[in-house]
């Protein structure tokens, strides 16, 4: 006799084992909310004044701190993790692979009376040396020079994660090789946010203000994520080691009603909110929304934005707060950008905008845009920056996973245009002409016909859920990441973008003179607005009209990562990292390569889970429903019967149990042959244009068994199972 089916044991345990779910702290969150950061507050309070004034200079203006500054800032930031039960610290940063990386050092030393102290000294705290060599660099360091350092970001504050019931203390910090080059997200990330407030300073200074110290990028990523019961994930090696389902047949019911979005919040789920809530706040992370998404299991968690270089620490932070706290809930949480098929995928809106110093926000239109001759340069340069750079804008959101839903007609397409409304395309046709007005810009006030209610101002801008680049009142919705991603390289990209459009336009402007600043951006701005407008697109961009008109308008349209990538080296892209030192061009490179060897191995990652789930999880269970239909294929027929189900039933298990094994044999060879290639491009595209066919072609067998086989034989967790718990 078999084995049980585990799934059937399982099936059963859910039906009749309701979930346990832990209690959450009730501490109110104003309480809770940075409890666990080492905050200028604590700073203020433990740190000579004077050293805590020097080191406000540096989180403001990025004033470099000084070495004995660093020592009494890391003996207080050590007493204070101590008194809070940590034993170890780890500077904790953002190598090339797309996670984040820690090593843990106990704080404990040995005197010499054999005694043993804390010690955590200001050059432990600034610098570290992890012998990092199996991280993906690129080429840049080779294992016999592998060399890495990280060194203190006192930008972003240190914190505590508690695991295994204590405290660690992590240091945020930046990633470089021996040579100073960088191996990490987060310095590209911190130099293209110095280069765009350099370039926005230039235009502020061009319209007179000379109070403003430095402009800030701003970022509000709305992160998607699915949750399923972890007991049915734990019987998919295919979720486990790839994220996704390469398998599964759609489940009678899946989005069509459209009942999840917004939908009532399950109690299971919101356990699972209010704790991972209470933890990011505790790490003044400011979870703000939550709720059902669009897909069944899906869900949506958006945060207040925060300036840059914390967005990014903190949205890596809530994918492993995320992923850690489903475990505990007994779910677990997918953060692929497509776990199912045939249901939306999964992805990130990156809201991004600028403000100097004075808190104002500089993609603010203000009540009368036309005469706002500053906000239409800023709008101008936004423009320039996706038209133009719109082959680094695409490159910074590719990724295997990613394929799966630009285009896809549940996100926005490959295509990179600007969603800016009617009525914001109005102004600038005024502003361009010179008008004193602009008739459409006008909220106004809705009427739904009801007189108890208060009145209801109109926004200015509708909607628009198709545009991968969307205005949308005082920010800019960049819409094409994924929700696996880490968001620094499409916020390195915007930057690096902008800031290169941004100085264009101040060099034109500084060679008019700023004697009449309005006059001069009027003059500057009529060309770029006439040079950069195909880029905006108001309608729906999941038409195929829309890709014909895109195609006209000349705007690219790299349908996968792979072709993107094959645009690596245009003069555009090394132009946007190169110009303003973001990345020089050996660390460009790296960047590519890893991108592209990245891709390659999420490929072969899936290719091998389907062979071996092909061959030893499906292909038996199919063979042995083939045989025992077999038996069924002679069956008497009563008197005038016409069909036989047996042998309609063995037929059809039969046609795709060959073809299962067939196109199993040939992915084998396949993958032979494409392993044997060299250069990472000509395995990229053996990749995408052999083995994502071919793996595809396999699924549509194995979900036709599906449906064939007996369902209590079904060795995988089915679709309708993992949707709907
Ligand atoms: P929408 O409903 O248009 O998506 P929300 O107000 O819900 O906008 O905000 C979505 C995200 O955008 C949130 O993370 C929010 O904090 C962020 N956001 C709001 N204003 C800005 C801004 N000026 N710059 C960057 N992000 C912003
Ligand atoms: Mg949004």
């Amino acid at each position: 006799m078999s084995a049980p089916n585990p799934r059937n044991a399982v099936r059963a345990s859910i039906a009749i084992n309701p979930p346990v779910l832990p209690e959450s702290e009730k501490l109110p969150p104003a309480e809770l909310f940075g409890r666990d950061i080492f905050s200028l507050k604590l700073m203020r309070e433990r740190l000579p004044k004077s050293v805590y004034e020097r080191l406000l200079l540096t989180i403001d203006n990025d004033d470099p701190i000084s070495p004995s500054d660093a020592d009494v800032i890391a003996s207080a930031m050590k007493d204070w993790a101590i008194e809070r039960g940590a034993t170890h610290f780890t500077h904790w940063f953002q190598p090339l692979t797309g996670v984040t990386a820690e090593k843990h050092d106990a704080f404990l030393t040995p005197t010499h009376s054999g005694e043993i102290i804390n010690e955590f000294s200001g050059k432990m705290l600034i610098k570290g040396e992890p012998d990092a060599s199996s991280f993906p660099s690129g080429g840049i360091r080779s294992t016999f020079e592998a060399r890495g350092y990280t060194a203190w970001d006192p930008t972003s504050p240190a914190f505590l994660l508690k695991s295994g019931g204590r405290y660690t203390l992590y240091v945020p910090t930046i990633f470089l090789s021996h040579t100073g080059e960088a191996l990490d997200a987060k310095t590209p990330l911190l130099r293209s946010q110095e280069a765009v407030s350099t370039q926005a300073i230039r235009i502020l200074r061009f319209f007179g203000n000379d109070r403003v110290t430095r402009v800030r990028a701003n970022v509000g990523p709305e992160q998607e994520y699915f949750l399923i019961d972890r007991r049915l994930y734990s019987l998919r090696p295919d979720l486990i080691l790839s994220g996704r389902t390469l398998f599964g047949a759609p489940a009678p019911k899946g989005q069509e009603l459209e009942d999840h979005y917004f939908g009532a919040i399950s109690p299971k789920i919101l356990a699972f909110m209010t704790e991972m809530e209470n933890r990011l706040w505790a790490l003044a992370i400011p979870a703000r929304t939550r709720h059902n998404e669009v897909a069944p299991a899906q869900f949506e968690l958006a945060p207040l934005y925060e300036q840059i270089n914390l967005a990014v620490d903190h949205n890596m932070l809530v994918l492993k707060i995320m992923r850690d706290t489903a475990a505990e809930y007994g779910l677990a949480c997918l953060l692929h950008e497509k776990p199912f098929a045939g249901v939306n995928g999964s992805g990130k809106h990156n809201n991004w905008s600028l403000s100097d110093s004075e808190g104002n926000n500089l993609m603010d239109p203000g009540p009368t845009p036309w005469k706002n001759s500053q906000f239409m340069v800023f709008l101008a340069a936004v423009l320039r920056a996706v038209h133009k750079y719109g082959t680094p804008l695409r490159i910074g959101v590719t990724g295997a996973g990613n394929d799966h839903r630009l285009g896809a007609n549940e996100a926005p397409p490959a295509i990179l245009s600007v969603f800016l409304g009617d009525q914001l395309t109005d102004v600038i046709k005024a502003y361009s002409e010179g008008k004193s007005d602009a008739e459409t810009w006008r909220g106004g006030a809705m009427t739904p016909g009801i007189s108890a209610l208060a009145p209801l101002a109109r926004d200015i801008t509708d909607r628009n859920r198709t545009s991968p680049f969307a205005f949308t009142g005082n920010k800019f919705e960049f819409r094409a990441v994924g929700s696996s991603q880490s968001i620094a390289l499409p916020n390195i990209t915007l930057n690096a973008s902008v800031a290169c459009a941004l100085d264009d336009i101040a060099t034109e402007l500084e060679k008019i003179g700023n004697g009449d600043p309005d006059k001069a951006a009027r003059q500057v701005l009529k060309k770029v607005f006439e040079e950069h407008l195909p880029i905006v697109f108001n309608g729906n961009n999941y038409t195929k009209e829309w890709e014909e008109e895109a195609e006209r308008r000349g705007l690219p349209n790299y349908k996968d990562s792979v072709t993107a990538l094959s645009y690596s080296t245009s003069p555009e892209v090394k132009e946007v990292f190169t110009r303003h030192g973001i990345l020089n061009e050996r660390e460009l490179e790296a960047r590519q390569e890893v991108l592209l060897e990245n891709y390659i191995k999420v490929v072969h990652v899936e290719t091998k889970l389907v062979q071996s789930m092909g061959r030893s999880t499906i292909l038996p269970v199919a063979l042995k429903a083939l045989g025992e239909t077999a038996k069924l294929v002679n069956l008497p027929k009563p008197a005038g019967a016409t069909v036989n189900p047996g042998e309609i039933h063995y037929n059809s298990l039969y046609v795709h149990c060959s073809k299962l094994t067939e196109l199993l044999d040939k992915l084998d060879k396949t993958h032979v042959k494409l392993d044997a290639l060299e250069g990472v491009m000509n395995k990229a595209l053996g990749a995408r244009d052999e083995l994502i066919p071919l793996l595809l072609e396999i699924r549509t067998h194995v979900d036709a068994l599906e449906l064939l086989i007996d369902d209590s034989e079904w060795p995988l967790p089915k679709y309708g199972e993992l949707l709907w718990q």
